[in-house]
């Protein structure tokens, strides 16, 4: 990993976060990368893998494939699940670092990990939900994660109905909850910068939200160009964002 940022933009990023008072960090994959979590449309990505073994992710993760194929679904789930806990990475901890010393920072985030949670931010706004909660598909029971029972068949199931127990976490063809878009939305218009990192917003929510911004100054970072168009990006940082935060929290 070699870091790309010059100088220069890191000074001009570290002058935007000192001069403002509410920043928004919106974060995508990219933010987890370096937590060993694989993220999902890149060449090593886990929609990319799946694809190449023959599966469709857009059929693959919704609903109706999960009450039609648990076994095939939950064995999929059970290969993530079988990979070392993630801890949170230098970008989560010096997020909420910012946060603890008073800054006014909120997390937007798009994975469903948790580990902004993990290292201690309490301004996390999860778009697609996240792993903490499970609920029966049948009767709407929520459980905690540790309090899932799998079968013989290693089907998560509802000990009151037998349903199918699943993640509380937001799938192709489902809808984000309405009230953390709420939230979401009404942080975008109170912020006045916004950090855009480690994702190349393509889903429609995502390039929604960034339009409800008001704000004065826009920053991405990522290793790809973004297209925020018709809004422009005041710095655009082509790099790693676990390089790009800790470069910076080591800037005085
Ligand atoms: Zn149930």
């Amino acid at each position: 990993m070699t870091t790309t940022a010059s100088y220069e933009q890191l000074k001009l990023l570290k002058q935007f976060i000192d001069e403002s008072k509410t920043i928004i960090f919106y974060g995508g994959a990219g933010t987890s990368t370096e937590s060993g979590i694989p993220d999902y449309r890149s060449k090593h990505g886990v929609w990319t893998a799946m694809t190449r073994d023959g599966f469709d992710p857009v059929k693959y993760a919704n609903p109706q494939f999960i009450k039609k194929y648990p076994e095939k679904f939950f064995a999929k789930n059970e290969e993530r699940d079988n990979r070392p806990v993630p801890e949170p990475n230098a970008t989560h901890k010096i997020l909420a670092n910012w946060e603890q010393s008073g800054k006014d920072v909120r997390i937007i985030t798009q994975n469903v990990d948790g580990l902004h949670q993990k290292a201690g931010h309490r301004y996390v706004l999860e778009l697609h939900g996240h792993h903490r909660l499970w609920h029966c598909m049948s009767c709407q029971r929520e459980y905690l994660s540790e309090e899932v029972k799998r079968d013989e068949d290693n089907i998560p199931r509802c000990f009151v109905c037998e349903g199918i127990v699943r993640p509380n976490v937001v799938y192709f063809g489902e809808n984000a909850s309405k009230d953390t878009v709420g939230k979401a939305r009404r942080s975008m218009k109170a912020a006045d910068l916004l950090i855009i990192a480690g994702t190349s917003l393509t889903t429609p929510l995502a390039k929604r939200l960034i339009y409800d911004f008001e704000g004065d100054k826009i920053v991405v970072i990522n290793l790809n160009e973004v297209n925020i168009s018709p809004l422009k990006a005041d710095l655009f940082i082509q790099d790693w964002v676990g390089e790009v935060m800790t470069t910076l929290s080591e800037m005085n």
